[in-house]
Parts: C-alpha cells; sequence; structure tokens
C-alpha cells in the first residue's frame, strides 16, 4: 500500500505519516528532508541555492546520512529547500529515489507513506490513498511558533508566520510540480484538530477509502 500526505509547511504531515505508519505497518519517507538536504548542501557549498547548477550538483550529492542531520530542521535550511525545488533539474534528480522507497519500501513493511508537496500528484500518481493535508497559515504558524520555544530556539511570531507565508506562496507558484491537491486527494483540514483528532480523522477516510476499493 501506498498513502500520499501532501500538504503546506507545518500542516502536521510528519507526525500524522510516524502514526499512519505504525497503524498500517508502513515505511515512512519525509521527502521534504531531501530538499533540505539539497539545500544544505548548496548553502554549505558557497554557491547560490537559486543557481540551477549549484543545486543540481547539490541534489545529486545527497546521500541517505544527509536525513538525519538536525540542521536540516533550521528555519534557514527550509527556505533553502524551498528554493532549491523549484528548480526542476533537482526534482529530476530526486524523483528515481522517492518512486523506488514507494515501490520497494524495506523489508518487513507492508507500503510505505510518503510525505511531501507533490507525491499524489507526480511522485505516486497510482497511491492507494492520497490525503492532501492543511490548516489556515497562523494555525501552523503557532504550532511551528511552539514548537521552537520547546525546543528554546528565540523566534517571533510574526516572523514565523511570515516564513510559513512566503514558504507557500513559492511553493505554490512555482512551475516544477507546485503544492496543489490531487484531482482524486482527500481533504483534511487541521486547523481545528489536535495530531490525536488529525489521527483519528486521517484513519477514518483511510478506512472508509480502502473498504470501497476492488480486492
Ligand atoms: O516539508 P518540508 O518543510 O520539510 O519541506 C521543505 C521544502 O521542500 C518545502 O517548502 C518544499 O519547497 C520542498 N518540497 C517539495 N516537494 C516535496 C517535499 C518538499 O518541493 N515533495
Amino acid at each position: 500500500m501506498i498513502i500520499a500526505l501532501d500538504g503546506p509547511a507545518a500542516a502536521g504531515k510528519g507526525t500524522l505519516a510516524r502514526r499512519l505508519a505504525s497503524k498500517f505497518n508502513l515505511a515512512t519517507l519525509d521527502t521534504g528532508g531531501l530538499y533540505r538536504a539539497t539545500g544544505l548542501r548548496a548553502l554549505e557549498s558557497g554557491g547560490n541555492p537559486a543557481d540551477p547548477a549549484v543545486a543540481e550538483a547539490a541534489a545529486k550529492a545527497v546521500r541517505a546520512d544527509d536525513m538525519a542531520n538536525p540542521a536540516l530542521r533550521e528555519e534557514r535550511v527550509g527556505a533553502a529547500a524551498s528554493i532549491v525545488a523549484a528548480i526542476p533539474e533537482v526534482r529530476a534528480a530526486l524523483l528515481a529515489f522517492q518512486r523506488d522507497f514507494a515501490h520497494h519500501p524495506p523489508a518487513g513493511f507492508d507500503g510505505a507513506v510518503l510525505d511531501g508537496r507533490d507525491i499524489g500528484t507526480v511522485v505516486c500518481p497510482d497511491a492507494d490513498v492520497k490525503l492532501y493535508v492543511t490548516a489556515s497559515a497562523e494555525a501552523r504558524a503557532t504550532r511551528r511558533f511552539k514548537e521552537l520555544q520547546e525546543k528554546g530556539v528565540e523566534s517571533i511570531y510574526s516572523r514565523v508566520l511570515q516564513d510559513i507565508e512566503q514558504r507557500d506562496a513559492r511553493d505554490m507558484a512555482r512551475e516544477a510540480a507546485p503544492l496543489k491537491p490531487a484531482d482524486d486527494a482527500l481533504e483534511l483540514d487541521t486547523t481545528a484538530l489536535d495530531a490525536d483528532a488529525a489521527f483519528q480523522t486521517a484513519a477514518d477516510l483511510i478506512a472508509r477509502k480502502l473498504s470501497r476499493q476492488p480486492c
């Protein structure tokens, strides 16, 4: 089984992916991590992440180990990720790895759940279930701000909101695989839901969808 989870920044996709993975015995791939690793490599090379040659070389150099780097979660890396993600050569360089993971997950799993921006539209248009997880920009900024506070990272709410709005605008307006719901995606608005309620709603939507599919 393949579950595609798409949606804007800080909508709660990561937490949902982990909980769905454990319920349905699926391997998880946080595809944003691949773009973050590309953005970080581009920054560390001293080049401009918006330069297609710099960004493509960074994408081709990404290794599995990069995904464990705590620096990937930094806001500057998220911003660089959304810049490199608009470059078609970067998306092409990362596509095969994502498709291969979805169709050949590690041994012992019954499938995979991938979260990102274009999983249902480009990476796995054949996914068994597609969820488009969203929430108001204010709700997402409030959650991200709380997370940063809990980690002891000094931040300003209005700045966090601005970063989220900028990232949404870049991800939705780009020509290459823009963020949008697939035609057959189920929409889940988590503005008024906590993580437990979001998980329960998603699990119910998936169970209903799977029960309508032929065996
Ligand atoms: O989800 P996360 O915030 O880690 O993603 C970082 C950036 O990577 C996003 O803002 C987006 O530009 C890009 N991305 C993408 N396609 C994906 C996953 C992430 O373009 N499938």
